[in-house]
């Protein structure tokens, strides 16, 4: 099968039918065998039913149309993650469905996967039709945040319209609400040749965006977890360890001047201040403890990973 297109979707079903024309009728045109997984991601209107009759109409033998359909509301992410799992296509493409990424991007991105070897291009909304304040000019920021976060050259990371070689959606994994890092995730996993596709974009026909203004705040804090997996995630004691060291060192160090500075008053004055009352004792004693407590969560965190799954997933690229 040359695609699988995916397409997680949360109340959009007056989207559905006229999107599913439209996708056919490109395949058809370019001939590719194909499939949709839409994935519902518990919607409360009846975009489940409008997938079951377009399910049971379809008589195009190019054709498959699978869903899946969740017991409640888990999000974007969660919704990829299952649909990259049922994917069988050479090239896996994913898109919003509501209508606003075109399919006819998806023979360009189909060949920049296959021709141009590309294991990711994403694509890039030069010209958006959303809410200048609330969208647009938030996303160009968090753009550049993520551009030098996580060295990826991408104008629009988060973009619905992506495509993807098989093996890259099959070995990463979108959890939380990663689908905005899905690039990052990538390269994390070893697939580095990431493209990028100036797409067309749509204003919204039905229905509203799903995501509020808590995204900004969620999205950055991801930012950082996912930057921090990356970089400790499978050695959490070279992060731990280091910065628990370090406060250790420095709160040992103050407290032998604190000791040294008493002693030498007492011999030249005879008499010096407390040490109960001196704050830079109190400074002192509190910076071993977290150092030793910032060492002991290392030791745990190791442990941890010591005893997952997770901990030997080497991804081979080859043998011979
Ligand atoms: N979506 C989803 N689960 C959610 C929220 C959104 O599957 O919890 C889908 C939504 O139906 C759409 C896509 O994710 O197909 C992008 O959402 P939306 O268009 O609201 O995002 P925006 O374009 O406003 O960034
Ligand atoms: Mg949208």
């Amino acid at each position: 099968m040359d695609i699988s297109i995916i397409i997680p979707l949360f109340n959009e079903a007056e989207s559905l039918p006229p999107l599913y024309e439209w996708i056919s009728r490109v395949m058809k045109e370019n001939k590719f065998s194909y499939e949709i997984i839409f994935v519902n991601d518990g919607s409360t209107d009846n975009s489940w039913e409008v997938i079951s009759n377009l399910k049971s109409q379809i008589s195009n033998d190019n054709a498959v149309v699978h869903g899946i359909c969740f017991r409640r509301n888990y999000g974007k992410s969660a919704a990829l993650y299952c649909g990259f799992k049922a994917a069988q296509g050479d090239v896996v493409i994913t898109m919003d469905a509501d209508l606003q990424d075109s399919p006819d991007e998806i023979p360009e991105l189909y060949r920049m996967i296959t021709e141009d070897g590309y294991d990711l291009v994403s694509g890039w909304k030069q010209k958006r039709y959303d809410n200048a304040l609330t969208k647009n000019l938030p996303s160009k920021l968090f753009n550049a945040t993520a551009r030098r976060v996580t060295g990826i050259q991408l104008h629009d990371m988060n973009c619905g319209l992506k495509a993807y070689r098989r093996e890259v959606v099959k070995n990463i994994e979108v959890f939380s609400e990663m689908h905005r890092y899905i690039p990052y995730l990538a390269k994390n996993a070893g697939f580095t040749k990431i493209g990028e596709k100036v797409v067309q974009h749509r204003k919204r026909e039905f229905g509203e965006s799903k995501f509020g203004m808590n995204r900004f705040v969620n999205g950055y804090l991801d930012l950082m977890t996912i930057w921090f997996l990356n970089k400790f995630g499978k050695q959490p004691m070279h992060f731990f360890g280091l910065v628990g060291s370090l406060m250790f060192l420095i709160g040992a160090i103050s407290i032998c001047v604190v000791a040294g500075m008493k002693i030498h008053a007492l011999c030249t004055v005879g008499t010096s201040m407390l040490l109960g009352v001196n704050p830079y004792f109190h400074i002192s004693i509190l910076m071993m403890i977290l150092g030793c407590m910032l060492f002991l969560a290392g030791f745990l965190g190791e442990l941890i990973i010591r005893n997952s799954q997770s901990r030997n997933d080497y991804l081979i690229k080859e043998e011979i």
